[in-house]
């Protein structure tokens, strides 16, 4: 019952019952009870302008009757705005246009300005009415109370930010994202439109708080959220999940060209040093990028390929980015099996080592062998080290691996000639066991090695310990007489603090910047160069790695590498034909390749679809270039033809044939493919899961989790124009 009601039913009861009583005005009473602080009253006309305000209503505004009755009430009253919650489910206006009742609206009044022309915070009341109707049924206006409730509202504002931000970084948080990424995609869903999820993950963030104190780590959070910040702006928002990871929703983005470029401003930006309390930081970072509606419709599903991504990011070596695609769910859950299988393998004597030589490129003399592990599964495929490696380096199975590694290398290279040497990986994490040096001198005294023909191959990651331990290391190395092989040059931190800490004999160039170094315009020669003269100047042996082509290696011995590997000279060998080639005294190399690297076509040779007019046609991709591809497995296709290749997962490329052979052809296309950040090639654009539901195909039927390209074969109304040609018969 509301309260006006209330008060005039005892009004009435009370003068009914007590004619002795005072007679005490109707208004007085009000007047009392509003100065209990029970509440405060209003009232509008038929025309919903105010019409009544109590008096403790006029001093809680601090404003003057004169000023506000017979004002159109709706603009007093506004509905209160909130950061996140809709905290009324009705409009004001809604409820009033209706006639209906008003339980418990939170509406919010603006005050005069200050004196000074300052606007003041507004109130917030909470108030209820009801319409109110004379004697002939005729709607004369709202009657009702309200409470002042300013101070609650603005406290559960404080509690709503404080759940919704990040304290340290003010920063949306997890929360937040999650609450605004499930508002969005539903959204979206509805219009059709996209969004994608940035996810990021700070690489070496732990060194820093670890070696620089926990404060330092706040405040290069804080500085990343502002160099975060200033990037976005108001193209999305930025949140921090907790602990070094953030993410980024940017609605209305599919274009994977764009997407690429912010990734990489981000990672340019980020890795830009920090000065902390005039300290120097360095960081980097690697990002994972899904886009809705292509990689998942919902909110999980989002988030969990957005996580593949990341992982797989910091997979490929810290510093890049990744798009989601749906191998890389296959990829993870390969990663489980292998981890399963890790172990057994290892007893069960299925991992093998290869050698591959480091030649010398001015007489093909060979100077030693670099130990390569491979995993042959019986039955199965076998799985390159990248991965498997990488996977038990996140155990402590990658010290078991290593030592044995070590001792099978030693063993191997005592049956090889005496001037031959063998280098062997060592994974950080080995490196940094406190048993590192007793393995190594087990391996030697076991084998009967001579300690100056073993090497150790090394990344710049073993810096990252403790640094007397990891100095008295190598020391004790030193001692031993084994030689040192900085490992993957250039990739990591490349600090010339590194070279002089330790005792390095030898520095490999790592492969990414051999590859393509022929080609014009492209610094990597001039970074070789570099290399090389900072190497010869603490006077260390170079190699460069990757060799493939004829003009790589020209270019990489005329910038002076004292040593080259790579398949211009061989792939890796099994120990047996490496003894046969001994037993013939055949010590020597020749460099064997293609004459040009050409690092824009990725060689490929995987099926995919050709669609043309209504036919889907099956052809071999050979290979592929950000502008064209070359096609194998249909005769008789006329230059000039227009075609759409489906590359897969929505993926369509218009192109047209520029020329044609009696099976193959190569093709441009319309617009040019780009990087996927992982040295592949991927359309800017996809077809969109919402134009095949236009098309007929439900939502809901698109693969759980990831978005998987349903049939887009046309049917075969008319007869094909071109002739398909058995492709696994041309692949045998
Ligand atoms: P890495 O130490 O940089 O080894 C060189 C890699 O480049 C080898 O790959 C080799 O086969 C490949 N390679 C050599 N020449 C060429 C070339 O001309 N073109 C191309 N495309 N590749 C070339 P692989 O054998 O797949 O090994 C990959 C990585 O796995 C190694 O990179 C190393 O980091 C790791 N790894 C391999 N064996 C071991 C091991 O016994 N212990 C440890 N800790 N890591 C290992
Ligand atoms: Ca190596
Ligand atoms: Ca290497």
């Amino acid at each position: 019952m509301g309260l006006i009601k209330r008060v005039r039913q005892r009004k009435t009861s009370e003068l009914a019952s007590s004619s002795s009583a005072p007679c005490i005005e109707p208004s007085n009473y009000l007047a009392q009870i509003e100065a209990s602080g029970v509440g405060l009253f209003w009232a509008t006309d038929e025309n919903d302008n105010l019409a009544y305000l109590s008096s403790r209503a006029l001093i809680s505004l601090d404003r003057q009757e004169t000023d506000l009755l017979g004002q159109p009430v709706k603009s007093i009253f506004t509905d209160a705005e909130s950061e996140d919650d809709q905290i009324n489910t009705r409009s004001l206006k809604f409820l009033m246009v209706s006639k209906a009742k008003i339980e418990n609206q939170i509406v919010q009044i603006e005050l005069n300005e200050n004196p000074d022309g300052k606007r003041r915070a507004p109130r917030y009341w909470r108030i209820s009415g009801k319409p109110y109707s004379d004697a002939d049924g005729n709607f004369r206006g709202y009657r009702g109370n309200c409470e002042d409730i300013t101070l609650e509202f603005r406290r559960n504002q404080d509690v709503n930010r404080q759940s919704q931000f990040d304290e340290l970084t003010g920063l949306a948080n997890r929360r937040r994202l999650n609450g605004r990424l499930e508002t969005i995609l539903s959204s979206y869903q509805a219009a059709g439109r996209s969004c994608a999820l940035m996810m990021l993950d700070l690489d070496r963030f732990k060194q820093v708080n670890d070696t620089m104190g926990h404060p330092a780590g706040d405040e290069l959070l804080k500085q990343v959220a502002d160099r975060l910040n200033s990037l976005i702006k108001d193209k999305g928002e930025v949140g921090r999940l907790g602990g070094d990871e953030f993410q980024i929703i940017l609605p209305d983005i599919d274009d994977r060209g764009d997407l690429g470029n912010l990734a990489g401003r981000i990672i340019q930006m980020l890795s830009q040093p920090y000065s902390i309390n005039g300290r120097r930081a360095i960081i980097g970072t690697s990002i994972g990028i899904a886009i809705a509606p292509y990689d998942g419709l919902e909110t999980t599903d989002l988030n969990r390929a957005v996580d593949l991504a990341l992982y797989a990011a910091k997979g490929s070596g810290r510093g890049t980015f990744r798009y989601y695609t749906t191998e890389l769910r296959e990829e993870a859950a390969r990663g489980a099996d292998i981890q399963d299988n890790l172990s057994d393998a290892l007893e069960a004597g299925e991992f093998k080592l290869n050698y591959q030589p480091l030649v010398n490129p001015d007489n093909g003399e060979v100077k030693c062998f670099e130990a390569l592990m491979r995993w042959e599964r019986p039955g199965m495929d076998n799985i390159s080290p990248e991965i498997f490696i990488n996977i038990a380096e996140q155990s402590d199975l990658i010290v078991k691996l290593g030592d044995w590694a070590l001792h099978q290398a030693c063993r191997d290279a005592t049956k090889w000639p005496s001037s031959i040497g063998i280098a062997v990986n060592v994974s950080a994490k080995q490196f940094m066991t406190a048993d590192f040096c007793k393995s190594v001198s087990s391996a030697l005294a076991q084998s009967g090695l001579d300690p100056a023909r073993l090497e150790l191959e090394l990344t710049e990651s073993v810096f990252v310990g403790e640094v007397e331990s990891v100095d008295e290391t190598f020391a004790k190395l030193k001692k031993m007489g084994v030689r040192l092989a900085l490992d993957d040059f250039g990739t990591g931190y490349s600090s010339l603090g590194y070279l002089k800490r330790a005792p390095f004999n030898k520095i490999k160039i790592d492969q990414s910047f051999v590859r393509g170094c022929t080609e014009s315009g492209d610094t990597n020669p001039a970074i070789i160069s570099a290399i090389i003269a900072i190497a010869r100047a603490l006077d260390m042996e170079t190699v460069a790695e990757g060799v493939e082509a004829m003009d790589e290696l020209a270019l990489v011995t005329e910038r002076g590498a004292d040593l080259v590997q790579g398949y211009i000279y061989s792939r890796p060998l099994a120990q047996d034909v490496l003894l046969e080639r001994f037993d013939q005294g055949v010590l020597n190399f020749r460099p064997d390749g293609p004459p040009r690297y050409r690092s824009d076509r990725l060689t490929a040779y995987r099926k995919i679809g050709l669609i043309h007019e209504d036919h889907y046609y099956h052809v071999m991709l050979r290979n592929i270039s950000k502008s064209g591809a070359r096609i194998d497995g249909l005769a008789e296709v006329p230059v000039g033809t227009d075609i759409v290749l489906d590359l897969g997962g929505g993926q369509l490329a218009y192109a047209s044939v520029v020329h044609s052979g009696e099976s193959s052809q190569g093709v441009a296309f319309e617009t040019p493919l780009i990087n996927d950040g992982n040295n592949g090639l991927v359309t800017r654009h996809r077809v969109s899961p919402y134009s095949l539901a236009e098309a007929g195909m439900p939502l809901a039927a698109l693969g759980e989790g990831a978005y998987q390209m349903p049939d887009i074969r046309p049917e075969d109304k008319l007869p094909p124009k071109f002739i398909q040609l058995d492709l696994e018969a041309r692949a045998a």
